[in-house]
C-alpha cells in the first residue's frame, strides 16, 4: 500500500511537470485561476456586502464572529477546486466559496480553506468542522439526510478518463466490462460503478482522491477513472498528449454549496446570491475564467429551493 501511495505521488508529480510551468493569462479576462496550466492567476473581484445578515442562521453567527468563513474544498482538481505549487488557490469551486463569502459580507481574501475529500463531506459538515463546502458536490437524496444544500449551481456528468491511445472504452459505461477502473472513496461515481455492476469488484480501485487515479492511469495500473466530466477535463487539458475523455456522460451531477443539514435560513441566503449570479452575469464571468477553460459547455442551472 505504502508503495502506491508513492507511486501515486510520483505520477502526480511527473502530471504536474508535463503540465508545465506556469499560466500564459495574456488576456485581461482569463487570470481568474484557470489552472489548466500549473499556477493559479488573478482571481475574482468581488464587493463584499455590507450589512449582511441571516436572521435565525446559527452558522451565519458562527462566521460573523469569527470574522471569516471556513470552508471545504478540493485542492487537486484543476479548472475547479485546485491549489497550485505557491499554496494559491482557484477554480470555478473556489470562485463560487468566495462569492458566497463576499455575499454574507465576509471578505472571501480570509476565507480559511480546508480539504475535505469526498468520502469526508458529510462528516465535516455535520461536526460543524467547515461552515460550508464546495468541491463538485452532487447533490443526492441519500446526502440531503445528512446536510442541506443551495444550488444546484453547476450540472455534471459522469464519463470515463483513459489513455489516449485506448480506443477500447469509446462505447462508454457499457465497455467497461473486464477493465480496470479507478474512482474515489464515497463519490458517487464510484457508488453507480458498483450498483450498476459496470467492471468486475476485483477491477474496482479506489483512492481519496481523482488525482491518485489519474496517476495510476499514468502508470498503467488502471484502465480508467471515472468520476464527472468537469473534473476529468481539467485532467485532460493538463496532459492532451497522454490522456482523453471518452465524451459519454452517463448520469446527472448536480453540484450543491454543502451546508449544516438544519441551516435553513442559510440555505435561502446562498440560494439568493447563486439566483442573482444567474442573472447578473457574474456567474458566466467565473465559469469563463476557470471552468471554461477545460472546454466544458455551460449555462446556470435552475436552483431547486427546499
Ligand atoms: N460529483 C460526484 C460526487 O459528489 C463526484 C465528484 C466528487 O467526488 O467530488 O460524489
Amino acid at each position: 500500500m505504502r508503495m502506491r501511495n508513492l507511486v501515486a505521488t510520483l505520477g502526480v508529480a511527473a502530471l504536474a511537470l508535463t503540465v508545465g510551468a506556469c499560466g500564459k493569462d495574456d488576456s485581461p479576462t482569463a487570470g481568474g485561476g484557470g489552472s489548466t496550466t500549473g499556477s493559479c492567476g488573478d482571481l475574482h473581484k468581488f464587493t463584499v456586502a455590507s450589512g449582511a445578515d441571516v436572521t435565525g442562521s446559527p452558522t451565519f453567527t458562527k462566521m460573523k464572529a469569527r470574522g471569516h468563513a471556513v470552508v471545504g474544498v478540493k485542492a487537486d482538481q484543476p479548472n475547479l477546486g485546485y491549489k497550485d505549487a505557491n499554496g494559491k488557490r482557484c477554480g470555478f469551486d473556489i470562485e463560487i466559496a468566495r462569492m458566497v463569502s463576499a455575499q454574507l459580507g465576509l471578505d472571501p481574501d480570509k476565507i480559511e480553506y480546508q480539504e475535505i475529500p469526498s468520502a469526508n463531506r458529510e462528516t465535516a459538515i455535520g461536526g460543524g468542522q467547515i461552515d460550508y463546502y464546495v468541491g463538485t458536490y452532487s447533490i443526492t437524496d441519500k446526502r440531503k439526510k445528512l446536510v442541506s444544500f443551495a444550488g444546484p449551481y453547476f450540472v455534471a456528468g459522469q464519463d470515463l478518463l483513459v489513455r489516449k491511445s485506448d480506443t477500447s472504452m469509446d462505447a462508454g459505461k457499457t465497455a467497461l466490462k473486464g477493465k480496470k477502473v479507478c474512482s474515489a472513496t464515497g463519490s458517487t461515481p464510484i457508488q453507480r460503478v458498483k450498483d450498476e455492476q459496470l467492471t468486475e469488484a476485483s477491477n474496482i480501485s479506489e483512492f481519496k482522491t481523482y488525482s491518485e487515479c489519474v496517476s495510476q492511469l499514468l502508470d498503467n495500473k488502471t484502465d480508467a477513472v471515472t468520476t464527472d466530466d468537469a473534473i476529468l477535463k481539467g485532467y485532460a487539458a493538463n496532459a492532451p498528449d497522454e490522456l482523453r475523455v471518452v465524451g459519454k456522460p452517463f448520469s446527472t451531477e448536480k453540484y450543491g454549496i454543502g451546508l449544516p443539514l438544519t441551516d435553513k435560513a442559510l440555505r435561502d441566503k446562498v440560494n439568493a446570491g447563486l439566483e442573482s449570479s444567474f442573472t447578473d452575469g457574474t456567474w458566466k464571468a467565473l465559469y469563463d475564467e476557470t471552468l471554461g477553460k477545460s472546454g466544458a459547455a455551460a449555462t446556470p442551472p435552475s436552483l431547486e429551493k427546499y
